[in-house]
């Protein structure tokens, strides 16, 4: 392959593109497309490479500008509309179920070439339930484009991707798109991006002419009208900038520089002595603010109506960052559990080991394809690499690069790009070296805990197999997904973040196992917490023949912030040996298991701290096992004398309906136990934010549409725990008395 393309290379001569036509099958279709002849080889510097993703809310058109750009950069020969209008579907959306429902679940990761840069793109799903999708990509990748609708503007889940890019660091552009539909603001947008996001962000370009008569975009840091001409925009032309429009560009152009040069020293400096930056000032200046997240630029346009796509590619150039340009740890796990960082070095050749992260598990036909991005060193075809976690040994017998479900073969990889590996078993998360170092790993990815469960199994009983295997690729590929057997119920509990969530693993199951499943009615994740300290002392002994046990322990239980709600934690305060550092671990194990069943509504325990301070032990009978019954003992008893309290997980909810439905959709949301957090209004619309307990979100899809004749819509997406309402927590308590066969406490008020 690498012979073929060097070979095609010589042949085509140095020219103005570096794409060489290759003929790849795959999947037994042979595909005709191009094939960069740089990639692949050792010779692109970091500062031809973009690694980005492209976040947003659901339906701001991630997937339709994902396909522009792919189109515009020569990687696909054709545009298709999204949603399988004309059969086809976007390339981007793989799965059959992606394109029936016209969202793009699992992100997909693509390259292509934009003036000479490779630009690595993992296209990231907006719905709040696959949530971790977009973690993941945000930490694989070096910079984001945000794309916001025009009309839409700010809205649930461009906060939560707010959110992300701000823990993960990402620098990111943003671009306004929808810029030609009825009701779009870019003023607005940008208005909320600083208000809601508290984002220091400026416009790049504003809009000549909005809605239908949306043309083009004028440039402010060049000074001129963009337009997009030809069939699908490809034409790119540079005009001067209308009468019209001169004043507004000047104002605009005016508000940038004082927008960056609030946060670039440099530009600060030139502004206040009223010297005029030259147009590449200007753009260092954007750079570096854009780099340190201190300054987010603007883009515009419509990406439905081919404009302003490629002005956006020009900037992902110059304004996000190389892999160079990227700070990435590795953190070493020293034996005695101390911690080191590691910086990952971005030279792009074998003078580091090779470090990667499996960001991204998929299983095709020919086996699993793992995604990795490398951040140090070289990684060969042939290669043989460790699993840190597991620490076993795979070799690499094929290496690969996506463009959305094709794909090529590639000889090397280097730091800073994202590959595919063959065959490989791991799970999503794992680190891989090429040398046994079992203490790296790459830092991990936030992953939420789940917050919704349904008991699901196979409608046929003779599809356990299938079901099965089902179950251990999806619980490999997305850790929000989880899987457990109840043993009281006899039944297989799923749960992951969202109804939804788990909808589409059923869906999945039945297309791509041939297994359909039941599911059950879901269940939200109670949890019980206490809500003041409680100490313990707490003494098991058990001497009845044979080797006795014996282990004491004293201390307190603390409950945690709220913020900390489904956390458990373990802090060891002893000082000197009556409770011997080897039976530490076993105190722990004791607490946690002791955690498993809450004494008010059966559910789990969290938000608790157990401080271990002393205790005691026998030089003879003291073992494990009896210093885990310490454990579960003193939990027991700190909860016998602690005031127990159920908590419930909260959901952040936006509600958008016509204005003439804003009575009943409140009317609704309070019925519902939520508490509005704030309202805004847009033309006819008007949008509701609103807290509200998970628990009361069943079956609110149904009523929003039938109070709104079908035009609301809602999204949501997980914010706390938080203690339950009086009423919810004694239906709780009941309803396990009840199912336990104890005495049911009586319904209704005793009369005095
Ligand atoms: P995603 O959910 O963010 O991936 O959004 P899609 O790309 O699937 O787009 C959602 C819907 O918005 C589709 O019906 C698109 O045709 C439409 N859409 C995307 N971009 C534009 C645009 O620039 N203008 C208009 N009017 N519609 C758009």
């Amino acid at each position: 392959m690498r012979l073929l393309r060097a070979a095609a290379a010589v042949a085509l001569g140095p020219g103005p593109l570096p794409w060489v036509p290759a003929a790849l099958g795959w999947r037994g279709k042979q595909i005709n497309w191009k094939v960069c002849r740089w990639c692949s080889s050792g010779m692109i510097p970091n500062e031809k490479i973009r690694n980005i993703g492209i976040s947003a809310h659901i339906d701001s058109g991630k997937t339709t500008l994902t396909e522009r750009v792919l189109y515009y950069t020569g990687r696909i020969a054709k545009m298709h509309e999204v949603k399988g209008k004309d059969g086809v579907g976007a390339v981007m959306d793989s799965m059959e179920l992606e394109r029936q429902r016209g969202i793009t679940i699992q992100s997909a990761a693509t390259y292509t070439m934009w003036k000479d840069v490779n630009i690595n793109i993992i296209d990231t799903p907006g719905h709040v339930d696959f949530t971790i999708e977009v973690e993941r990509a945000l930490r694989v990748l070096d910079g984001a484009v945000l794309v916001l609708c025009a009309v839409g503007g700010v809205q649930c889940q461009t906060m939560t991707v707010n959110r992300q890019m701000k823990r993960y660091n990402v620098p990111f552009l943003t671009f306004i798109n929808k810029l030609d539909r009825v009701g779009s603001s870019p003023a607005r947008a940008l208005q909320q991006m600083r208000s809601k996001l508290s984002q220091n962000a400026a416009f790049m370009q504003i809009p000549i002419g909005l809605e239908g008569d949306f043309k083009g975009v004028i440039d402010l840091i060049e000074e001129r009208a963009i337009y997009f001409d030809g069939d699908f925009g490809q034409v790119v032309r540079y005009e001067e900038i209308p009468a019209e429009f001169r004043a507004a560009a000047a104002d605009h152009r005016q508000e940038l520089i004082e927008c960056v040069a609030n946060s670039d020293e440099e530009l600060g400096e030139m502004f206040l002595e009223e010297k005029i930056p030259s147009n590449s000032d200007l753009k260092l200046a954007i750079r570096r603010a854009t780099l340190t997240r201190s300054f987010t630029p603007v883009f515009l346009g419509s990406a439905l109506k081919n404009k302003g796509v490629q002005p956006l590619l020009d900037a992902v150039l110059e304004y996000l960052p190389n892999p160079a340009e990227v700070q990435n740890y590795a953190i070493f796990n020293q034996e005695n559990d101390s911690k080191e960082k590691i910086l990952m070095n971005s030279k792009r050749d074998n003078s580091h080991p090779f470090v990667g992260l499996a960001f991204k598990l998929e299983a095709g036909r020919f086996g699993q394809l793992t995604y990795v991005r490398n951040y140090q060193g070289e990684l060969k075809k042939g290669d043989t690499i460790f699993n840190t976690r597991t620490r076993k040994k795979v070799r690499v017998q094929r290496l690969v690069r996506m463009h959305a479900d094709m794909m090529e073969d590639v000889e090397e990889v280097y730091a800073g790009d994202i590959c595919a590996l063959f065959g490989i078993d791991c799970a999503s998360g794992d680190t891989f070296t090429n040398k046994d170092n079992s203490g790296l790993s790459m830092e991990s990815i936030h992953v939420p805990d789940p917050v919704i469960s349904v008991a699901m199994k196979p409608s046929h009983k003779n599809d356990l197999e299938k079901f099965s295997k089902g179950i251990s690729r999806f619980t490999r590929e997305d850790p929000t997904f989880k899987v457990h057997f109840d043993t009281e119920s006899k039944e297989t509990i799923v749960s992951g973040m969202g109804e939804l969530h788990l909808e589409i693993y059923a869906q999945r199951m039945e297309r791509e196992y041939g297994c359909p499943c039941t599911t059950g009615k879901p269940k939200v994740a109670f949890r019980e917490t206490i809500t003041a300290p409680v100490p313990f002392e707490f003494t098991h002994k058990k001497q009845s023949g044979g080797a006795g046990q014996f282990g004491k322990v004293i201390g307190v239980l603390e409950p945690l912030d709220p913020e900390n709600y489904i956390k458990l934690e373990f802090s060891d305060e002893t000082f000197g040996a009556n409770v011997p550092k080897q039976f530490v671990p076993a105190v722990e194990k004791g607490f946690l298991d002791a955690c498993e069943k809450g004494p008010l509504s059966g559910h789990k325990l969290s938000g608790l701290r157990f401080v271990l301070q002393d205790g005691a032990h026998h030089m003879v009978d003291s073992n494990e096992i009896s210093f885990i019954r310490a454990g579960e003992g003193a939990v027991k008893q700190a909860l016998a004398n602690a005031t127990v309290c159920i908590i419930e997980p909260v959901m952040s909810v936006e509600v958008i309906a016509p204005t003439e439905f804003q009575g009943p959709v409140i009317a609704g949301i309070n019925r519902r136990h939520g508490v509005i957090t704030g309202q805004d209004g847009i033309e006819d619309y008007f949008t509701l934010y609103a807290d509200v307990p998970l628990n009361d979100m069943f079956g609110y899809s149904t009523e929003l549409r039938s109070c709104t004749e079908g035009k609301g819509e809602y999204t949501m997406e997980y914010c706390r725990y938080q203690p339950c309402s009086p009423a919810t927590q004694e239906d709780l308590i009941n309803k396990y008395l009840e199912a336990t066969g104890q005495l049911p406490i009586k319904k209704g008020k005793a009369k005095n």
